[in-house]
């Protein structure tokens, strides 16, 4: 290559890389896979090594992120710079690694290393005056980010105040979508006809970047620490595995995994044994971040214009495949939606072979540009699920298809009907939402009916014993010994199981029965607002327009199924039954599975808080053990607040407790109270 092409070479790169920034960083929606991004960097990258002539410091090897959109969030500069990772795809380009501390150090390894989890979320940073947070901004460019204080606060388990740390600090982390709550979010939007997100960190930035931190709340973002800019000379620990310890007991969530490490062969042997892991983690992780422990080397080896040259992500491998989009078949959810479904010519990625991809709605369609017979880059989304990145256009032969939408319904016939961007088959009885209506009632977010499980199901409706859900309350014992195998005992169980359904009450009732656009946050919201069945029934589209999260579309979709006659005869038959069609006390269970002491002076009588939060489902004991889950400090907090510290249990001030009430139960406290 002479100096002519690859100065041509680098200008294309750096032009695309920078598109590609801004369609990540900025807008949260990026075009190419994370993969083919790092290629391209890594390809600039080696050109400018060869032709030092051609590095520039505006090279985006040069830079880290992209500039906020101004105008949507006040941009804050950050008192210290925010680096990037550099990275490493291979055992080799970690010995590589290794052998450029060991030139600059002038010292021969093995060194000791902190091992941790690359969470796949956003960089944020918190900024503390006096132990007081004063605000939290996003990475940005890595000189000046945006401002989403109010967003970070969300997250209930961000401490707003701190004891014993340097009178300035800055702590860093990462804020994430939990990989649970991304496939819900994806699912409402698909539902919805809207554009989902392409993987969980750009779900979680566009997420925190809400303008109505409300929505922010409803999204479930966590948080998780693991470095500091300002203080860090002065908080105390030495190495990067006590800073770690160090932040969990200052009260920051450390939930991203870490661990110690002797030399490359220990990272290594670390990479390994989590990689292997790596699907049962509850968030999404690109790789480890490998960081040398002694942080007095930090000082010695600095930083290059974008990363740390103490530090390197090492990849996990990230399989994608070209293959060709042989068919499009459509199915029909238990909504009566239309999901369009794509055969593909069968690829092996990551172990297992993958023939099928869900194409999600019309919005993805289109943004994709898919036609049948296209060439298609196939990943699996969340590390799971097999998705289409992108489409291979420059393979086009001019052959390729468009895709055409059904008219009829695939399972019943019915002509659809289309609302937006939604295709819907509206029969009631169509057989495909018949088998889902009664898996869904019976899920666990939904009625709850442990041992009706699919195969079960199946039998049911082939067998006619039931055909709606109202009919599984007629259920008898003996409908049930001898299908799928059961025996008396299990039907018994399975009866108990239905028996206690009746009563989870008119939140989950909702939720259970699929109203349409309506899951688990609309049932909340619904049966907080109408709390039974028949006001609902008896709602007008101005009332439902006034729930929280209710649009247009859906109003008037609900309104639609409330006033069907199908629809009223089965919630007749449903009461009947005896299925309970009240709200549960408001949040009942808001804060089950969580364990809070009290230490301080509170705005209000202490029994009064302690009354409330047993009402909502949590236990309140009296000392701080590792099983609390947090310690609500009130003014002159006691000793308690020491031991809460030292065991790295979080700590939340009243205001705090209210706020995480409220995102809870929907509530303010004062509602609740009364
Ligand atoms: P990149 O996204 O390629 O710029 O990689 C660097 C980013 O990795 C940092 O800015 C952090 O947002 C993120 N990251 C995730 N987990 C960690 C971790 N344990 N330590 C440091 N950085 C992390
Ligand atoms: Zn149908």
């Amino acid at each position: 290559m002479t100096l002519e092409e690859a100065k041509r070479r680098v200008n294309e790169l750096r032009d695309l890389i920078r598109y590609h920034n801004y369609r990540y960083y900025v807008l949260d929606a990026p075009e190419i896979s994370d993969a083919e991004y790092d290629r391209l960097l890594r390809e600039l990258e080696e050109l400018e090594a060869r032709f030092p002539e051609l590095q520039s410091p505006d090279s985006p090897t040069q830079q880290v992120g992209a500039k906020p959109l101004e105008a949507t969030f006040r941009p804050v500069r950050h008192p210290t710079r925010m680096y990037s990772l550099d990275n490493a795809f291979s055992l080799e380009e970690l010995r590589a690694f290794e052998e450029r501390v060991e030139r600059a150090l002038g010292r021969k390894g093995p060194f000791a290393y902190t091992v941790e989890h690359k969470v796949d979320g956003l960089s944020v940073n918190l900024y503390y005056e006096e132990g007081v947070l004063v605000y939290g901004a996003t990475r940005g460019d890595g000189e000046t980010g945006e401002e989403v204080t109010q967003n970070l606060l969300t997250i209930p388990t961000i401490p707003r105040r701190l004891t014993g740390v340097p009178g300035r600090l800055e702590v860093r982390g990462e804020v994430y979508l939990p990989l649970e709550a991304f496939f819900r979010l994806n699912e409402e939007l698909e539902e919805k006809g809207e554009r989902i997100f392409k993987n969980p960190r750009n779900a979680a930035a566009g997420s925190l970047r809400q303008k109505d931190p409300r929505i922010t709340a409803q999204r479930g973002l966590r948080a998780t620490f693991y470095a500091l800019g300002l203080g860090l000379e002065e908080a105390g620990p030495k190495t990067q595995y006590d800073l770690l310890l160090w932040l969990r007991e200052k009260g920051f969530p450390v939930e991203h995994g870490f661990a110690r490490a002797e030399g490359v062969e220990g990272v290594e042997a670390v990479y390994q044994d989590w990689l292997e892991r790596r699907r049962q983690l509850p968030y999404e992780a690109d790789g480890v971040v490998v960081k040398l422990d002694e942080l007095a080397l930090w000082r010695e080896l600095g930083y290059t214009a974008r990363a740390p040259r103490f530090a390197i992500a090492y990849k996990f491998p990230a399989e994608e495949k070209e293959t060709r989009l042989l068919e499009v078949v459509f199915q029909v959810g238990r909504t009566g939606r239309i999901t369009p479904v794509g055969l593909l010519e069968p690829v092996l990625l990551e172990g297992s072979e993958v023939s099928r991809v869900t194409l999600h709605n019309e919005s993805y369609l289109e943004e994709l540009d898919l036609r049948v017979g296209d060439w298609v880059l196939v990943h699996k989304a969340g590390g799971v699920i097999p998705e289409v990145l992108r489409v291979l256009k420059e393979r086009r032969t001019g052959e390729e298809r468009p895709i055409r939408w059904p008219e009829r319904c695939p399972e019943c016939g019915f002509r659809l009907v289309q609302e937006g961007k939604v295709h819907r088959c509206p029969n009631p009885l169509c057989p495909a939402k018949r088998f889902e209506a009664i898996r869904h009632y019976a899920s666990r977010k939904a009625m709850d009916i442990q041992g009706l499980g699919e195969k079960l199901i199946e039998k049911l409706l082939e067998k006619g014993l039931v055909r709606d859900v109202a009919d599984l309350y007629r259920l008898r014992k003996e409908d049930l010994v001898g299908l799928e195998r059961m025996g008396e005992k299990s039907a018994q169980n399975l009866l108990q199981q239905i028996e206690a359904s009746k009563h989870r009450g008119l939140e989950r009732l909702l939720y259970a029965l699929g109203l349409p656009g309506v899951g688990e946050v609309l049932a909340r919201n619904l049966a907080g607002r109408f709390g039974t069945m028949d006001r609902l029934l008896g709602a007008s589209l101005e009332e439902l327009l006034e729930v929280e999260e209710v649009g247009e579309l859906t109003a008037r979709a609900i309104l639609e199924t409330l006033q069907d006659p199908q629809f009223r005869h089965l919630v007749e038959r449903l009461k009947a039954a005896g299925v309970e069609m009240e709200a549960k006390e408001r949040g009942e269970e808001a804060l089950k599975g969580l364990t809070f002491v009290l230490t301080g002076e509170l705005s209000r009588p202490r029994e009064e808080v302690k009354a409330l939060l047993r009402r909502l489902g949590a236990k309140v004991t009296d000392s701080v053990s590792r099983k609390t889950s947090f310690l609500v400090v009130g003014e002159n907090p006691g000793s308690k607040l020491e031991k809460a510290r030292a065991l790295g249990v979080p700590t939340l001030d009243e205001a705090g407790l209210y706020r995480l009430i409220e995102e809870r139960t929907g509530n303010k406290p004062e509602a609740l109270l009364a």
